[in-house]
């Protein structure tokens, strides 16, 4: 019998976002990712979410290290929080360290871990985890797909990839090493990107944004021309700056973000812009507009982003007209659509041209579709299979191929955030349960419950009603109030009638309570509000938070 190997889903089986696994081999637990979560309209105040961490605090000895597959911050941003608690090294290729260590650095928490560069290709042993790291293309560059040798057979977790058989570097997704592990020794568990599961067909290779980028320069010579992508896909910020030198164009970058990665990746020879070439934004302005690229952030409309400044009219370095054409090469990730969308119409409202994906094809998916996971499936021939990276739905949809595929049924496990998962000698089950909900982020620390953020909806769309009163402690008598304050209910001034009526209910509630001799505090307040919450659902038909404030004297 050969030891039985776990893997623990902290994240990423059931959203786009805060991936975290944890294999356990020999009681030794190795991190794979440890993402984070943007949050959606329903998180009101929220910054970010993160993993629960609940489990890996109490497992905290066991920790050996953390694997990131590539720099996205779905897959590295929660480390920053993690390392406050715990202490572990992490190992990446060298652009995923660079990257994943300005979060980790602002947060004070360098000093608790070790970055640990891999190369492509390389195998290394971490406690006892043998682990191969296995180049595969993706929109950031240096992504790695991960083999762990374990006593339980070969572990394939593909990472977010896509296979781009032209990629901008020409480093391609390794098919040949993932055969040859299928041949010998075979592979026993497949996990898999579901991202673009729904999707039929293939990815364009990211290079077809290239051609289509230099035709867009060609057509407008005229204009000043801004476009804007993540910060961190460093082929398509090479694709635009190719685009841009190909016209004869000076180049600055716009957004932190921007110039921190642009100045990591050329460092790194990652990234080809000619010191010539390159310009700082405050200057920008001395160079002929048709002579000038501007490549910024803010292409998810983020509301505080240089985009959407520019939209504003309220860029610091960049005042855009009908001189300019802005091109947004990126597609907005679900949940942003209504803030991209209010950008393009500030943009055009200052008579700026715009090209956006819907237009023209600015842009393409870093994860596989149906035709590449299909693909990865059959090259690789697992006997099990397990999709990670997506909602319910991407994650069934990539389930049922795997079926059409050849893997038998009972062998596709259909796993969710929480769950255990163990292979033994006889298969793979379900082995169990762990916390893991969600962990939201309000400022700097993620204190934020579930109470707080169901308040936080009340209040956004019902109101606040607060009543203040003064009681005598012995006869329950009002002796001052009650004074009614609300926001987001009615609008007061105009709605004194109602507030009088609503005084009164609670002066009525207050002397019912006196007439029991009901006069302890708690009492008195949950009457009042009682009384209060009743008035006004019969006659508003609405629900604000009522926070009584009862004094006594
Ligand atoms: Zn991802
Ligand atoms: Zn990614």
């Amino acid at each position: 019998m050969a030891d039985p190997v776990r893997i623990t889903f902290l994240g990423g089986l059931g959203e786009i976002g805060r991936n975290c696994a944890a294999l356990e081999v020999a009681g030794r637990i190795m991190l794979l990712d440890c993402g984070l979560m943007f949050p959606d309209i329903e998180m009101p105040g929220i910054d970010l979410v993160l993993p629960d961490f609940t489990w890996l605090r109490e497992n905290a000895d066991r920790v050996e290290g953390c694997i990131v597959t590539h720099g996205h911050e779905d897959h590295a941003g929660g480390l920053a929080f993690l390392l406050r608690e715990l202490s572990f090294p992490i190992y990446g290729s060298a652009l995923t360290l660079g990257l994943a260590r300005n979060r980790i650095e602002e947060a004070g928490v360098l000093g608790r871990t070790r970055l640990v560069p891999v190369r492509d290709g390389e195998r290394r042993r971490i406690g006892p985890f043998d682990v191969e790291f296995i180049p595969v293309t993706h929109s950031v560059p240096h992504g790695f797909a991960t083999a762990f040798h374990t006593p339980q057979g070969v572990i394939l977790h593909s990472g977010d990839f896509k296979l781009d058989m032209t990629p901008v570097d020409g480093r391609l997704t390794d098919l040949a090493r993932i055969g040859a592990l299928a041949t010998d020794p075979g592979i026993r568990l497949l996990l898999s990107d579901s991202t673009n599961a729904e999707e039929p067909g293939h990815t364009a290779s990211e290079r077809s944004v290239g051609e289509v980028l230099r035709d867009l320069f060609g057509e407008h010579d005229d204009k000043r021309i801004i476009v804007t992508c993540f910060a961190s896909h460093i082929h398509r910020v090479q694709q635009i700056a190719e685009a841009a030198l190909a016209h004869g164009r000076t180049i600055a970058t716009l957004g932190r973000s921007m110039g921190k990665n642009v100045a990591l990746a050329r460092e790194m020879g990652l990234l080809r812009i000619p010191d010539a070439a390159l310009v700082d934004i405050e200057r920008i302005g001395d160079v002929d507009p048709a002579r000038a690229c501007v490549i910024s952030t803010g292409s998810q409309g983020e509301p505080m982003s240089a985009l959407a400044l520019m939209a504003a009219g309220e860029n610091k370095w960049l005042r855009v007209g009908d001189g300019d054409l802005v091109i947004l090469s990126s597609h907005a990730i679900p949940g942003n659509e209504g803030a991209v969308s209010k950008v393009i119409d500030g943009l055009y409202r200052l008579g700026v041209e715009v090209v956006h994906s819907g237009l023209a094809d600015v842009h393409v998916s870093g994860h596989a579709m149906q035709g590449e996971l299909q693909t990865l499936l059959s090259v690789a021939h697992p006997r099990y299979f397990i999709p990670v990276h997506g909602e319910y739905r991407h994650l069934t949809h990539h389930a049922r191929l795997a079926v059409r595929m050849g893997v038998a049924e009972e062998r596709v496990l259909l796993a969710e955030d929480g769950d255990v998962v163990e292979l033994t000698d006889d298969g793979i089950d379900f082995a169990g349960e762990v916390p893991a909900g969600y962990l939201y982020v309000d400022g700097i620390v993620g204190d934020v419950g579930h109470g707080v953020l169901r308040d936080r909806r009340v209040l956004s769309e019902e109101g606040v009603v607060v009543v203040v009163v003064t009681v005598d402690a012995r006869s329950g008598e009002v002796l001052t109030g009650p004074e009614i304050i609300t926001r987001g209910w009615v609008y007061a001034p105009e709605a004194e009638a109602l507030l009088d009526e609503a005084r009164q209910a609670v002066v009525a509630s207050l002397e019912a309570a006196a007439d029991v001799g009901a006069t302890d505090f708690e009492t008195l307040k949950r009457r009042v509000r009682t009384a209060l919450g009743r008035f006004v659902n019969e006659r508003t038909r609405r629900r604000p938070m009522i926070v009584p404030v009862v004094m006594e004297v």
